[in-house]
């Protein structure tokens, strides 16, 4: 590989998890890529740079960015928003707090430079998916999301039973089960005691 004393050319596309502006002008950025994985990003005068950046670094935005990769933090040298050939509709509050739902599992759950295109893919495809869904849609589109993410992400997660007491999730029971993500496991409601963070799972 040619060497470069001002690092590697990448051009790729994108999800943004989050932007932060340092410094005053400059952005710290958060991307998740399928070939390089989840990278912190720097865009210098970022704030200003309209032409190079534009307002398309923001949370959830799918991108295509070039970027100089020398190890460690990247430098963005462009971004642009990757053309949708539907357009979006209007983003909704709904849309939004499923995204940002995503968004944050990913930022918990994947490490830096964690090369995986499955989990690209998957986060992206869903992201892309959420805004063209009606209610119930979105709920089992996230249902099934968390599932094959937490999979990908190595937790074999049983969501067949509490992960302490064994008893059997099922919607019959007057019993409520718990998803809790820094366990990565299911809890009913009397082993869930002090858990803390849940999401009621059905
Ligand atoms: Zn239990």
């Amino acid at each position: 590989m040619k060497s470069h004393s001002r690092g590697r050319e990448v051009v790729t596309e994108a999800i943004v998890l989050k932007v932060q502006t340092i410094q005053e002008n400059d952005l710290w950025v958060d991307l998740l890529t399928p070939r390089e994985g989840r990278l912190w990003g720097v865009a210098r005068h970022g704030r200003k740079s309209k032409k190079r950046f534009s307002t398309v670094l923001e949370a959830s935005n799918h991108v295509r960015v070039r970027f100089r990769d020398k190890g460690g933090v990247v430098f963005l040298e462009e971004s642009q928003l990757q053309l949708s050939t539907n357009g979006f509709p209007e983003l909704d509050l709904p849309t939004w707090l499923t995204s940002f739902f995503i968004i944050d599992l990913v930022r918990e759950f994947v490490p830096e430079r964690n090369r995986d295109i499955d989990v690209f893919e998957l986060v992206r495809d869903t992201l892309l998916e959420i805004p063209f869904l009606n209610r119930y849609e979105r709920l089992r589109v996230l249902e099934n999301f968390e599932k094959d993410f937490l999979s990908l992400c190595g937790y074999g997660v049983n969501f067949e039973r509490c992960a302490l007491c064994q008893t059997v999730v099922s919607d019959e029971q007057d019993l409520k089960f718990y998803f809790v993500y820094r366990e990565g496991s299911v809890f009913c409601q009397h082993c869930m005691q002090g858990k803390g963070e849940a999401t009621p799972f059905s």
